[in-house]
């Protein structure tokens, strides 16, 4: 497991509360004696147009610094979805987040739909048929359900509930990779104040049971939300821990 992180994300780079300073430092500060980190390159302006539509990259592009942010978060996501097709499962602690980042249009903080681009450059290039996208934050990510909807082969699911996730997985019979929308804001101690830590490894376990059944190690995960910063780290890490099999009860495994 390693960990796809570039400085420039610690930056300020809007007024929202994704961008807030400070909010992934702790984060950073917990993962890294943990995990190796990986520096990523901007996304190419081509890989970005596999998704949004030309007119909403300009729009962006009027305001560099955002733009060059955006671009960096879809580089992250898309290292960490080519260290999955390697077998190696990988998170990417970017932002600004994306999958409210539909082709034409964005909103809730979000400008490029980064698991959106890492999925569909994959998919093009035919090195991928079916792909699996669990988004777990607590809002729905209303960008990449508009993307994939008409595109055969990709699922999109959002849920926070245990249950209803473990059902999903198990269900799956064909996947060739995973794509994770990371949110961490349905913590207790966060916006949707219904997930405690201990059910990110649980999330992340599952996760697990179904790529070692389907696609082994062939998961990438990308920050969504997630807004509390001093309990962020600590869900990343436990999710993290269930995705590598520490600490977790299935059943199965
Ligand atoms: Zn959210």
């Amino acid at each position: 497991m390693r960990i796809v992180f570039h400085e420039r994300y610690l930056q300020e780079y809007a007024s929202d509360p994704a961008a807030r300073r400070g909010r992934i430092d702790r984060a950073v500060e917990e993962l890294r004696p943990r995990y190796d980190f990986l520096e990523p390159n901007m996304a190419e302006e081509e890989d970005i147009l596999l998704v949004h539509e030309e007119h909403h990259l300009r729009m962006i592009a009027e305001s560099p610094q955002l733009h060059s942010m955006a671009l960096l978060a879809a580089g992250g996501a898309i290292e960490a979805s080519e260290l999955a097709m390697q077998g190696e499962p990988t998170f990417a602690l970017i932002r600004p987040p994306g999958h409210h980042a539909s082709p034409g249009d964005c909103w809730g903080f979000c400008w490029y739909n980064n698991v959106a681009v890492a999925v569909e450059r994959l998919r093009q290039a035919g090195r991928i048929r079916n792909a699996f996208i669990l988004d777990f934050d607590l809002h729905f990510g209303d960008g990449t359900n508009n993307f994939f909807q008409n595109i055969p082969h990709v699922t999109y699911y959002h849920s926070g509930s245990l249950q209803e996730i473990a059902t999903v997985l198990k269900g799956i019979e064909e996947c060739d990779l995973v794509g994770v929308s990371a949110g961490f804001d349905r913590h207790v101690e966060d916006w949707g104040g219904t997930l405690t830590t201990e059910n990110y490894r649980s999330i992340g376990g599952m996760v697990r049971s179904m790529t070692q059944r389907l696609c082994p190690g062939r998961v990438f995960a990308v920050l969504e939300g997630g807004y509390n910063e001093r309990v962020l780290g600590d869900n990343i890490l436990a999710f993290l821990q269930g995705l590598e099999g520490e600490g977790i009860d299935t059943g199965e495994t």
